[in-house]
């Protein structure tokens, strides 16, 4: 095949390529090669740009099988034609380690080899993300669990002919079991958001009537906690595009985090304004900010804050019943509605969690 061709051929692949001609030297290479490793690539020999032994020898065994025995692929990989090479190795790139899949296999006449480079580091980063959540609601889950266990042990022995202890600890059996299902209740919710967030709502919602209702619902927990409500601009109907039960969930899980963690402000206030032109939703947009003067949350955290599980102070959260995803299912509805989230706090002073909705509900 004439360079030419094979210029045209790997500058349309969207992978790292590199063509190596049968003296070892670089004799193309596509813009995915260069963003991996660097620029001037073209006419230096392979073995300076890419200094792994492994792929060095099984380019050297594909140009010149009669001397270099290729390196054993993985087996778990499929194999290569024409006495190809294929593994998953760690190659060293402008300074960093990536894990990327390899593919050596050779041009036609032995006339040189192709080297495909597929970085798998977005892969092994979603994989470690799997692996940490599956960690974390585990022990999420077992804590309230060995709780009960304990009782249950407790009960059948030293509690079994004692009625006061007998009702203490059902008592709080019966907590610890609302928590594993405010978990399991949470964890179906932040699925089902996570697999219809491409699928933007349809539905028409009055975003004024919804959050009044969520006040009216949370107005008992807000009592309790010597809490009173303000409310402003959402006096008349105010319409947009969204999921009524989403939206719902989402200021609940926020005015309910005001009352738990900003109560002692004594006041949450629900403010919904009209913004003309919001920047980053290019175009006009409603905004329901949740305010509360409570404690506040130290700048550090506030990056992090909707992770799943991220709490800044577990003890407390767990105390007052908390799952530690509520930020996190907010953060995915809010995205699902093409919206915005925005968390300032100041310790000391607040916090305001804003949810910025593109307004006009024709608009995509
Ligand atoms: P949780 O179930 O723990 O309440 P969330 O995801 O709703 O989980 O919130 C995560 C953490 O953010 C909470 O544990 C708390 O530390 C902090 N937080 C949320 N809202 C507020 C607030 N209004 N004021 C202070 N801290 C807050």
């Amino acid at each position: 095949m004439d360079s030419k061709v094979i210029h045209d051929l790997i500058a349309a692949l969207p992978v790292a390529v590199i063509a190596v001609d049968a003296g070892g030297r670089i004799t193309a290479v596509n813009a995915a090669a260069t963003t991996l490793l660097g620029d001037r690539l073209t006419d230096r020999p392979f073995v300076t740009a890419l200094r792994h032994p492994t792929i060095v020898q099984a380019v050297d065994s594909v140009i010149d099988p009669a001397h270099v025995r290729p390196p054993v692929p993985d087996p778990s990989l499929s194999a290569v034609e024409s006495g190809g090479y294929r593994n998953r190795l760690v190659i060293s790139a402008q300074g960093r380690d990536i894990p990327a899949e390899v593919t050596v296999s050779g041009l036609p006449g032995r006339n040189g080899a192709l080297v495909v480079i597929e970085d798998s580091s977005g892969l092994e980063q979603a994989e470690q993300l799997r692996r940490d959540f599956v960690a974390n609601v585990s022990h999420e889950l077992r804590t309230p669990l060995t709780a009960m266990m304990g009782f249950i042990e407790t009960l059948r022995g030293p509690a079994r002919e004692d009625p006061v202890a007998r009702e203490k600890f059902l008592a709080i059996m019966e907590s610890e079991a609302a928590r594993m299902n405010r978990l399991v209740l949470d964890l179906l919710s932040l699925s089902r958001v996570e697999s219809e967030e491409r699928r933007r709502p349809a539905e028409r919602v009055d975003l004024s009537m919804l959050v009044n209702s969520v006040v009216a619902t949370l107005s008992m927990q807000a009592r309790t906690g010597h809490v009173r409500f303000q409310q402003q601009g959402m006096e008349a109907p105010v319409f947009v595009r969204g999921d009524p039960d989403q939206l719902t969930q989402v200021f609940h899980n926020l005015v309910e985090n005001a009352v738990k963690y900003g109560g002692a402000g004594g006041e949450v206030t629900l403010a919904l304004r009209h913004i003309a032109h919001e920047p980053v939703l290019r175009g006009p947009a409603v905004a329901v900010s949740v305010i509360d003067k409570g404690e506040g949350i130290d700048e550090m955290h506030l990056p992090r804050l909707t992770e799943r599980f991220y709490r800044v102070d577990s003890h407390r959260s767990r105390q007052q019943g908390g799952t530690g995803l509520g930020l996190a299912i907010v953060k995915h509805i809010v995205s699902r509605h093409r919206g915005k989230l925005r968390i300032e706090s100041e310790k000391g002073k607040g916090s305001r969690f804003t949810v910025i909705l593109p307004a006009g509900q024709d608009r995509r």
